[in-house]
């Protein structure tokens, strides 16, 4: 490991995103300091900064991974605080038409709200690593620059300085404007239109809902119709999260938001509504585009600043990669800095194109579905019509078949490449299996020359 001469770092934004960021730099700095505008609670519940963490967050196999080998001890505390393992074979997922053969992943994932990960995790991070200190209510204003460089924060007038400044503040992140005021160039952005909208409800878990199966999902992506999430939450609660797209917003009215669940392809979480007792209203978010900052193709960056997280990449949260995508590209950038050092010229060109790798396979994963819906608009990867209509052949063969369903699973878990899932052997097995579906519909034919690049 490279000497640490004293170097220190700042991560703005103590999100999922700046917490593992904080983790990695602990490695190579000798001191990190996390600023959060938010006052952090105690407890585990959604804070002002963070309303998505009132919806339906689920940490995938990759993130969790990462933040297992990160935080030893993690997902004890969590059990410990009433989130609930799950095996792969626990989630029933209803899927293009028919319910998908259950299987295995090897190993168990954790269920639990967003806020009780994040705080456990911020617990474990200032308990790990005693060169990481957090302060709350403290929000950046302006990044210093000094001699073409970023040399640390000002917050509320007081200046804070450090080698390297990492950016976790998130989707609306306001450095990269001012960076371009100072005369950086801008990233170019790819936005890719979806208008995705939740509606969710926390309701009472009982032993029998699911005839005591832990988790459902009910989605089609391959037509983009409704989708809708029931995972268990600690204190024994569902979290209930039902979506669309394009306009087709939950209602926020308790019956008439039963009714939205009752019109899913499977009755399960509209049977749990009608009958369970509801500890929340019913809570809205609306997330217009996934949207993806290209910081890989810039020519010019100045020293000492790194930016990641959503402020990077903030993906339609349908596919549940925000929080992996924020750890895979935290793991990049301490690859990059162990190479480089926190305060070298060269970090930043290096890590962007290490991240730009990482982020490259869950950005295509979500844009590519996003696509099957034809009022999606924005960049559309190459080739996506013909991969669609091949994963609905994958979906459909998922039905009835378990090393597709296993392949599958690893795919969106991020454990495995798309490519996996087009190898001839797998090819094969797809299509003859998509013929054993119980579902019998195919998908629809392609429409054409229909869309318009997002605003
Ligand atoms: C509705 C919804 C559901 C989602 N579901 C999932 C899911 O199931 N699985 C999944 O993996 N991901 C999901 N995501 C994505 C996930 O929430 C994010 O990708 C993840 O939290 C990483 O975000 P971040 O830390 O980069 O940004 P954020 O979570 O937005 O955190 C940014 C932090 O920076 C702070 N901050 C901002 N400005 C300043 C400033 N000037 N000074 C100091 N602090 C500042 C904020 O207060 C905040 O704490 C979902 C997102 C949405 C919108």
């Amino acid at each position: 490991m490279r000497e640490r001469n004293g170097a220190t770092a700042i991560v703005i934004g103590a999100g999922m995103a700046g917490l593992v960021t904080a983790r990695v730099l602990s490695d190579h700095v000798d001191r990190v300091t996390v600023l959060e505008r938010d006052r952090l609670p105690q407890d585990a519940v959604t804070r002002r900064s963070v309303p998505q963490g009132r919806h339906a967050h689920v940490l995938l196999a990759r993130g969790q991974r990462l933040l297992d080998g990160w935080f030893p001890g993690l997902f004890d505390d969590l059990v410990q605080a009433g989130a609930v393992p799950l095996d792969a074979k626990d989630l029933v997922w209803h899927q293009a038409g028919a319910y998908r053969v259950r299987s295995d992943l090897g190993f168990l994932a954790m269920s639990m709200s967003r806020p009780l990960l994040e705080r456990t995790v911020r617990e474990r991070l200032l308990r790990q690593r005693s060169n990481v200190s957090i302060t709350d209510e403290a929000a950046v204003d302006r990044l210093i620059l000094e001699g073409g460089r970023v040399a640390g924060v000002r917050v509320d007038g007081a200046e804070h300085r450090a080698d390297l400044v990492a950016d976790c503040s998130g989707r609306n992140t306001r450095f990269l404007d001012q960076l371009a005021k100072e005369g950086f160039p801008a990233p170019e952005v790819s936005a890719v239109r979806v208008d995705t909208a939740y509606g969710t409800r926390i309701v009472r878990r009982r032993p029998d809902d699911l005839d005591g199966t832990l988790a459902l999902v009910v989605d089609d992506p391959t037509r983009g119709h409704r989708m809708g999430t029931m995972v268990p939450v600690e204190g024994d609660r569902w979290i209930i999260t039902v979506g669309s797209f394009h306009g087709d917003v939950p209602p926020t009215e308790p019956d008439e938001y039963e009714d939205f669940a009752r019109s899913l392809p499977s009755p399960v979480i509209a049977d749990v509504l009608a009958r369970a007792d509801a500890f929340t209203p019913v809570l809205s978010h609306r997330m217009p585009t996934s949207r993806r900052r290209r910081v890989e193709r810039l020519e010019r960056t100045p020293p000492g600043f790194v930016v990641l997280g959503d402020a990077v990449c903030s993906l339609n949260p349908v596919h549940w990669q925000g929080m992996s995508s924020a750890a895979l590209q935290a793991r990049a950038l301490g690859q990059a800095v162990e190479r480089h050092g926190p305060a070298s010229p060269a970090l930043a060109g290096d890590f962007y194109r290490r991240a730009a790798k990482v982020v490259d396979v869950p950005w295509k994963i979500a844009a590519g579905a996003d696509f099957a819906d034809p009022r999606t608009s924005g960049p559309e990867p190459t080739g996506t019509d013909l991969v669609n209509r091949y994963l609905d052949k994958v979906l459909r063969a998922c039905h009835t078949s378990i090393p597709v369903a296993r392949q599958t699973l690893r795919v969106q878990n991020l454990l495995a490449r798309p490519e996996s899932l087009m190898t001839p052997a797998m090819v094969l097995r797809v299509l003859l299996a998509a013929r054993r579906s119980p579902a019998g519909v195919e998908m629809p034919a392609a429409p054409s020359a229909r869309r318009r690049p997002a605003a």
